[in-house]
């Protein structure tokens, strides 16, 4: 028994550190074949249920992209913010909100429309892509 928890920890804490390292938004299978790369033997049930377990603790944010696969990065969700994602290396950058509450406020006063909420991507190179 101290055995297979000592392998869950460790599997836990090894797709922590790819997700941490990468900063970018990876499948489960990415990860897993990252974990492969990096000499970790972890199965592919084991990185779906971290994902799912970390996910539920809102460690994580999900996305699912055009092709239909779910793709994961470290981020607080409650903590309201915005990404900035690379569109060559997939690197993700928060970013502020708080010129988007000025364009809420402007928004009221320009047209009357109150806004609820919002949800907004930046899309662009990284420093290290430009
Ligand atoms: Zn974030
Ligand atoms: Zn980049
Ligand atoms: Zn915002």
């Amino acid at each position: 028994m101290a055995v297979r928890s000592e392998y869950v920890t460790r599997a836990r804490e090894q797709i922590a550190n790819v997700l941490q390292r990468e900063r970018r938004f990876l499948s489960a299978a990415e990860i897993h074949h990252l974990l492969e790369a990096g000499g970790a033997k972890v199965a592919l049930s084991t990185v779906y249920r971290n994902l799912e377990h970390l996910q539920s603790k809102g460690e994580l944010t999900a996305r699912t992209e055009g092709d239909g696969e779910t793709r994961y990065m470290p981020c607080e969700p409650e903590h309201h913010h915005h990404h900035a994602i690379c569109s060559t290396c997939g690197r993700v950058e928060d970013v502020d909100c708080s010129a988007i509450e000025q364009f809420t406020e402007s928004l009221r006063e320009s047209s009357g429309f109150a806004l609820d909420g919002h949800a907004m991507e930046f899309f662009g190179k990284c420093r290290q892509c430009q």
